[in-house]
């Protein structure tokens, strides 16, 4: 029963915590902000991806990522995605990448399922190891494998996503104890890169509490406090979201929003959120004034949220109801211009298992074990096409 409690709340949780969306301010192009600051998503910190669903990470020319293959095993491959195989990350001289031996197998026993993100010329990957999980760090090429760090300690729900900025990696485990009913601190760790000294900078306590969705933008780590309790006789289950962030100037934590955001987006003076059961506003930093430009309904209730410089994209997470944790709806992602006009409704599929977002170039999703694409440059017409 704890099992199947468990694994319902972290589907659950999954899906509440993904909810990545779009959105950004009509004032930024009014107001004329630079180019660069209007490209914050699409930067190496890769932010407009879902931090806490991190199965592809773009580097070096093209795309890392991880497969559930027909043999059970997970891989890590690298592909350029277009009229290509993905190649297996395997340096071993005459290796038939099949048994653990096999550089680019990622064992699901010991590795986080599939999580895989690539900062400055490495991969990082979770390795889990006798109840505590360790930051793993892989060559590019697939070559080398260490772990630099010890982070948290895990339990098979355990899920640790990964921030960077500048020579930092901050870490933070986005189930928590999200669905548990007695009190927990939560902690956001910082890994420098180089030494790999770990230290804390934020704790949190609180009753089913995580810290999920984090991202960096323009000077702070943005992160979402969630508390996430369940009634599994009722199916019902409530959840508290809370928007905060970092300043990694000062060391010093604040709420920025104290609604229910699902999501969020960051483009320079402008904080774009989705208040769960409202819609998306977008939020001035400098006169503290916000508007609603995209109302909730019964489609799109909770939202994530991502912006590659010219679209934003509003992922509904398949959430049909606010209260009814098994409600299920079509899984569609929104892609809404700059102005806020909604250009198109991709449908995700009823396979669809997870919403990465990405960056300028491509959008992509799993449908079951395999990874879709659609190039943005065919966005408002090209259907899902499997990573090969
Ligand atoms: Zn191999």
């Amino acid at each position: 029963m704890k099992k199947k409690k468990i694994a319902f709340i972290t589907g659950i949780v999954v899906a509440v915590v993904f909810l990545g969306g779009i959105a950004t301010y009509v004032y930024v192009f009014k107001n004329n902000h630079s180019a660069s600051e209007i490209k914050d998503g699409v930067t190496d910190t890769q932010s407009s991806w879902n931090t806490d669903t991190h199965h592809i990470a773009a580097g070096n020319g093209g795309y890392y990522y991880t497969q559930y293959d027909a043999d059970g095993k997970i891989r890590l491959y690298y592909t350029q995605v277009e009229n290509e195989n993905g190649v297996v990350l395997c340096a071993l001289p005459e290796c038939t990448h099949k048994t653990d031996a096999c550089r680019a197998v990622l064992s699901g026993e010991a590795y986080q399922f599939g999580t895989v993100y690539y900062y400055k010329d490495f991969l990082y990957v979770i390795h889990k190891k006798e109840g505590m999980g360790y930051l793993c760090k892989i060559d590019s090429d697939g070559s080398g494998r260490e772990d630099v760090c010890a982070l948290f300690a895990m339990d098979k729900f355990s899920s640790v996503s990964l921030v960077f900025h500048e020579n930092d990696i901050y870490a933070y485990d986005s189930v928590g104890n999200a669905g548990g009913s007695e009190n927990h601190v939560q902690e956001i760790k910082k890994i420098s890169i180089g030494d790999y000294t770990v230290s804390t900078v934020y704790e949190y306590s609180g009753v089913g509490a995580a810290i999920t969705g984090a991202r960096d933008f323009g000077g702070y780590l943005y992160f979402i406090v969630m508390e996430y309790r369940l009634d599994m006789d009722s199916k019902t289950h409530y959840a508290d979201e809370r928007l905060y962030r970092y300043d990694y100037g000062n060391g010093i934590a604040e709420k920025v929003i104290d609604k229910q955001v699902s999501d969020y987006f960051v483009l320079g003076d402008t904080l774009v959120y989705f208040e769960s059961g409202t819609g998306l506003y977008v939020y001035d930093f400098k006169t503290q004034k916000e508007t609603l430009e995209v109302q909730a309904d019964k489609n799109i209730l909770v939202a994530g949220i991502s912006y590659d410089g010219q679209y934003f994209y509003l992922d509904n997470a398949g959430m049909g109801s606010m209260t009814d944790a098994a409600s299920r709806i079509e899984r569609v992602i929104y892609v809404y211009d700059r102005s806020f006009n909604l250009i198109r409704e991709i449908d995700c599929g009823k396979d669809c298992t997870g919403v990465y977002f990405g960056d300028e170039k491509y959008l992509f999703i799993k449908q079951l074990d395999t990874i879709c694409y659609i190039k943005k440059e065919d966005i408002l017409n090209a259907e899902w096409v499997q990573l090969k």
